[in-house]
């Protein structure tokens, strides 16, 4: 039987950390600021946000929602990301992606101060974890939690075949960036990856992530015995459930490790988002 890798339990271990350090931070008279800007009705997002502005609450983050009708324009979203980069009361700004389909989500996400940025976007960050460096910067949220998790099951990276199926900006890209970094092999496979073709990068993969959006992409038949499985997929099964790219319980009998959907990546990310935001504002306290 496989490691479940429980991300409910992890991010609630990362989440009092970051309160502890919150507390601390109260007694200097500071309070960590978190920015969420939301544009439009997305559905998907609204819940995205909520979370986010709940879990920043509960743990003492200042946390400001910033709800702006669809009809937004590009030049009305970069005045108000100029005026959080202002704002002496904000650490952290995160634009909720995908934005509606007339506003350019490049130049927002440039427009965002890299020090402000803490889902890691800005080319400047992003840069910085493609270069190798092991300093102190922000890291897209998703793939940093994908981190704690890997490491919570003391997964070995160095010299291991890690293979991440999916390239987005927000997960698949910088996953890869930080794989590297902990000096995996590392192979990206996407949607040109030919069907046929991408199980034999599957079954030689050490440590399998799969963010693609397609439920059951990765069966059983395409694992390594033993490997670590990661499934970011937030997709639903026939009946209308959250489930994931990965058949979990076929996959679970072969593996040494893996993560569940509902209750894996989700709840990191939210952890992760948090954490980097008090990571900021201890940053901003020293200048
Ligand atoms: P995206 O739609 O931006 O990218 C999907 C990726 O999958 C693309 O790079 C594409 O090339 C690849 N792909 C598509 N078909 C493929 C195929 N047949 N074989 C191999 N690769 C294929 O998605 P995203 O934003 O990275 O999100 C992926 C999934 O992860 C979604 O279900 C999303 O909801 C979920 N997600 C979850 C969290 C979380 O915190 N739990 C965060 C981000 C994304």
């Amino acid at each position: 039987m496989a490691i479940k890798i429980d991300g409910t339990a992890l991010a609630n271990q990362v989440n009092e950390t970051t309160l502890n350090r919150v507390v601390e931070m109260s007694k200097r008279g500071r309070v960590p600021g978190l920015a969420v800007v939301l544009v439009g009705n997305d559905h998907a997002s609204q819940i995205y946000v909520q979370n986010k502005e709940r879990t920043a609450k509960k743990l003492g983050i200042h946390s400001e929602v910033i709800r702006l009708p669809e009809s937004t324009t590009q030049r009305e979203l970069l005045d108000q990301v100029n005026e959080l980069n202002m704002a002496p009361a904000i650490d952290g700004i995160l634009v909720q992606f995908p934005l509606p389909a007339h506003l350019d989500e490049v130049e927002v996400t440039r427009t965002i101060l890299p020090e402000k940025d803490v889902d890691g976007f800005h080319p400047d960050n992003l840069g910085r974890l493609f270069e190798g460096d092991h300093g102190s910067f922000p890291v897209a949220c998703t793939p940093q939690g994908i981190m704690t998790m890997l490491e919570s099951v003391k997964t070995p990276l160095k010299g291991q075949n890690a293979v991440v199926v999916g390239r987005s900006k927000i997960v698949g890209r910088p996953m890869s960036a930080l794989l590297l970094r902990a000096d995996a092999t590392v192979t990206i496979a996407h949607r040109y990856t030919p069907a046929d073709v991408l199980p034999v990068y599957t079954r030689n993969a050490d440590i399998l992530i799969v963010a693609t959006g397609i439920y059951h992409l990765i069966t059983a038949d395409m694992v390594k015995p033993g490997a670590t499985v990661i499934d970011v997929g937030m997709d639903r099964d026939p009946d209308g459930k959250l489930a994931g790219d990965v058949d979990y319980f076929e996959v679970e009998k072969k593996v040494r490790a893996i993560s569940p959907v509902p209750g894996g990546v989700g709840p990191m990310t939210i952890a992760t988002l948090m954490k980097q935001t008090v990571d900021l504002a201890e940053w901003h306290e020293e200048r």
